[in-house]
């Protein structure tokens, strides 16, 4: 089993995981991180959407006003931001750096614009996508569970697939989530692997 210990001699690496709406990163990063053995800790976002009844503010995400995130990104608060559906989202520099530097891997759950500027201020992050198998198997589950309007769902389709397109070039481990605790066993065997010679060879396609 890993330990939890943060290494005092080499910073922490940033992972950055991203993946269209409905991937199950959120499902996936709960499943992986409950026995509380893996060694990496989970930055809160800035957002400028509303809590969902079930999310509470500084745990989920920091709940902020639009004038308090623009007031941010003034102060050059953020490693990176971006627009998502409408609403801000931000990685807090104070989520991340004071981390790394006392050697604690950060996990960061953001869309792929934000991917990709930190990838690109941060060459040396991990950059993990989760998806489906294949853009027809992503189409039927959207199509399954969703409630939307017609157009909203064509929306959800179109930008998920964008996505999945700048994803799968962008980012440099795949992970298939057709099976969740196979995605899992993926996920934690890569976080396991950080630092190590050779990392595991993932579900790819
Ligand atoms: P939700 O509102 O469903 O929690 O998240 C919507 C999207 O925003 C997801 O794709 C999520 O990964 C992304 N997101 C969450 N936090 C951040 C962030 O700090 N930066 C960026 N760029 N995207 C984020």
């Amino acid at each position: 089993m890993s330990s939890n210990a943060p290494s005092q001699s080499s910073p922490g690496r940033l992972i950055v995981l991203s993946g269209p709406s409905g991937s199950g990163k959120t499902t996936l990063i709960r499943e992986a991180l409950t026995t509380g053995d893996l060694p990496l800790r989970l930055a809160i976002s800035a957002t400028t959407r509303e809590a969902r009844p079930n999310e509470i503010d500084g745990v989920h995400y920091h709940f902020w006003t639009s004038e308090k995130f623009l007031d941010a990104i003034h102060a050059d608060l953020f490693l990176e931001h971006a627009k998502v559906y409408g609403h801000h989202y931000g990685t807090l520099r104070s989520e991340v750096d004071p981390y790394l530097s006392q050697g604690i891997n950060v996990l960061l759950e953001i869309d792929v614009q934000g991917g990709i500027q930190i990838k690109e201020q941060m060459p040396g992050c991990v950059m993990v996508f989760l998806r489906a198998s294949t853009p027809k198997e992503y189409e039927r589950r959207l199509r399954s569970r969703n409630t939307d309007k017609k157009d909203s769902l064509e929306k959800r389709l179109e930008s998920a697939l964008n996505e999945i397109a700048i994803g799968t070039q962008q980012y440099e481990f795949q992970i298939i989530n057709d099976d969740l605790s196979e995605a899992v066993r993926d996920f934690r065997n890569l976080i396991n692997s950080l630092g190590k010679k050779s990392q595991p060879k993932l579900t790819t396609i």
